[in-house]
């Protein structure tokens, strides 16, 4: 059984050689008698931002537990029921959530676990569009940005796993819709693949105020906040009156061990913006909701997504760290096994 390992805690910017490649010869493949835990094999990881934080020391805060020293990462995948003491779940069954950064994992913690029940999209999406940071742009947009047509929309981290869908659904609801994005390639695609109409790259522009002010002369109605840090600041001071900011993440913030300071949140008293956090966690109730309007969707042509697949588990260090530096273009999935 391959397994990537977290070596040990992580300070500043994850290495590759933060994490390590073991092989554990012992491989059960049958679950423990009694047990109603899940044998699976695992076909795709996810690569997710939040599992920074997972690597810190313990000792800072996080709302998410830290990962163990010298153990398997874990992580959102999808996989293969081989064998099941759990009365939910059979051999055949296809599922995704927490699963181990391995080829075959056991799983206790049944209960994160969802069945896929539609084959007819790639299985690869419910490490996507049709899973976890699907279900972050779903809740974000339609349950904190209290979206309404003709809107002026901003999205930040826009070519990324949440930030494609959250401007497609912007555009599906007759908002105006202007993305960042890291590189000219995922300008290119916020324009011409997703239907944004405009999108600049951020590292291309000294001022942050000057290129939102050209994109949105009349100010912005709603963030969607991904990155943090100057970009945020820079927004505050261009949000309209009633504005509203869903603050999914805050990327840039991440590897700092020091986090950026902010100098206009007074903007949040003068323009009377809301200001809201949240935790996809919290929203999984609608994700059957969720699955049956963004799969007509997806079937219909109206929503389109990208993925960059990773072949292997040995890439599993690069794609993950490849996030913090903007490698990845869209959804960053690790193909462990193919179904
Ligand atoms: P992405 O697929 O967007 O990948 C991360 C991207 O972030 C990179 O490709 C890069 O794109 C950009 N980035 C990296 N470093 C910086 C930086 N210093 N400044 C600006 N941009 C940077 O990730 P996700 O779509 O999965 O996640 C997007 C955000 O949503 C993250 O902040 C994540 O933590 C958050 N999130 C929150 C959840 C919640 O429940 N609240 C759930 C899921 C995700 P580029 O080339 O454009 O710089």
């Amino acid at each position: 059984n391959k397994q990537i390992l977290l070596r040990d805690f992580v300070s500043g910017f994850p290495k590759e050689s933060d994490m390590a490649l073991n092989r554990s010869n012992t491989i059960q493949l049958k679950v423990p008698e009694g047990s109603k835990a899940v044998l699976v094999k695992n076909l795709y990881l996810s690569c997710d931002p939040y599992m920074r934080s997972r690597m810190r020391k313990p000792d800072a805060p996080s709302y998410i537990p830290p990962f163990t020293p010298a153990s398997v990462i874990t992580g959102y995948g999808v996989a293969k029921v081989l064998d099941s003491g759990h009365p939910d779940f059979k051999e055949g069954d296809l599922i995704w959530g927490m699963t181990g950064w391995e080829e075959y994992s056991l799983i206790t913690a049944t209960e994160a676990l969802f069945k896929i029940h539609y084959t007819d999209v790639p299985l690869s999406y419910y490490t996507g569009v049709l899973g976890m940071p699907g279900m972050t742009a779903y809740a974000g947009f339609y349950e904190i940005c209290s979206p309404k047509k003709g809107e002026y929309v901003f999205v930040s981290a826009a070519s990324g796993a949440v930030g494609q869908l959250v401007g497609q659904f912007a555009k599906l609801l007759g908002c105006y819709v202007v993305g960042s994005a890291g590189t000219n390639e995922k300008v290119d695609l916020l324009k011409n693949k997703f239907g944004f109409d405009e999108a600049f790259n951020y590292k291309d522009e000294t001022n942050l105020d000057v290129a939102l002010k050209r994109y949105f002369p009349e100010g912005i109605d709603i963030y969607f906040e991904n990155v943090g840090g100057k970009m945020l600041d820079a927004v505050l001071l261009n949000m309209r009156l009633h504005g509203r900011i869903a603050v999914c993440g805050m990327i840039s913030q991440y590897n700092l061990e020091q986090p950026e300071g902010l100098h206009n949140l007074f903007s949040i008293i003068a323009k009377r913006i809301r200001m809201e956090g949240f935790l996809v966690v919290d929203y999984y109730h609608l994700y059957p909701k969720f699955l049956d309007l963004v799969r007509q969707y997806i079937k219909g042509g109206k929503i389109v997504y990208v993925e960059d697949k990773a072949e292997g588990l040995e890439s599993g260090p690069a794609a993950l760290i490849g996030l913090f530096t903007g490698k990845n273009v869209g959804k960053q999935v690790v193909v462990v096994a193919h179904e």
